[in-house]
């Protein structure tokens, strides 16, 4: 875990290589330089750790499993609510996460399951236990479904009761970070921050309970384009 506010090379880095500013309008596609609308999907350079934004020829090149694999993987765009207790209420309280919210993934790279949450900072990072990723692999399906490196599991917990789980793209996990970084104030993030963070979920949910629409971005963000 990073204390808050602190410099330099750090955990947060496997972030900052994920972030780049949001793209206009007529962009072009970073893999073959079509120009591309603002509704497109993402692919991460697993070597940089880069996200790029990519038309959608390129992006089904790199689908996990695809015929293109290796450095590069396409962001699948689905999203799916878990069953209840996919995370008991024990669980997060292990985890010592001071806030109702996370995002956890699997890193190839690393081959280690990373944590982020809201603090101080903007964003926090602390690693899930190997053997608590496992159990919850072994014990939902769902879970073991999460494609390393491209999906998350992002839990949302309420003061009581088992917290809410859901697989998402990485790439709106990004998004998550990139408004509380801009929004979040002091130890409790403030009303801005807590808006955009229920702006945030209205999404995942609206996302998770409909059909997935292919062509369509990961997820639609409160205010703008991906
Ligand atoms: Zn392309
Ligand atoms: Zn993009």
């Amino acid at each position: 875990m990073s204390p808050p506010g602190s410099s330099g090379p750090g955990p947060l880095d496997i972030l900052e290589r994920f972030r780049k500013p949001r793209p206009r309008p007529g962009e072009q596609c970073e893999m073959c330089a079509t120009e591309i609308g603002t509704e497109h999907s993402h692919v991460v350079n697993l070597e940089s750790r880069g996200l790029m934004c990519a038309c959608r020829p390129c992006y089904l090149l790199f689908l996990p499993g695809g015929a293109a694999g290796g450095r590069y993987k396409s962001v699948p765009d689905r999203c799916v609510e878990l069953p209840e207790a996919t995370l008991t209420r024990g669980d997060w309280e292990s985890l010592q996460v001071p806030v109702g919210i996370a995002f956890f993934f699997f890193s190839s790279t690393t081959g280690e399951v990373h944590c982020f949450y809201p603090g101080p900072a903007g964003a926090t990072e602390s690693l899930l236990p190997l053997d608590m990723w496992e159990r919850l692999r072994a014990a939902e399906p769902l879970v073991a479904s999460i494609e390393a490196d491209v999906e998350a599991l992002l839990v949302r917990a309420e003061r009581e009761g088992d917290p809410a789980s859901y697989i998402v793209p990485i790439d709106a996990c990004y998004e998550l970070v990139g408004y509380l970084r801009m929004y979040w104030k002091g130890f409790d993030g403030g009303g801005e921050a807590h808006q955009a963070i229920d702006d945030f979920f209205a999404g995942v949910v609206a996302k998770a309970s409909s059909p997935v629409r292919h062509g369509a971005p990961p997820w639609a963000p409160p205010n703008g384009s991906l």
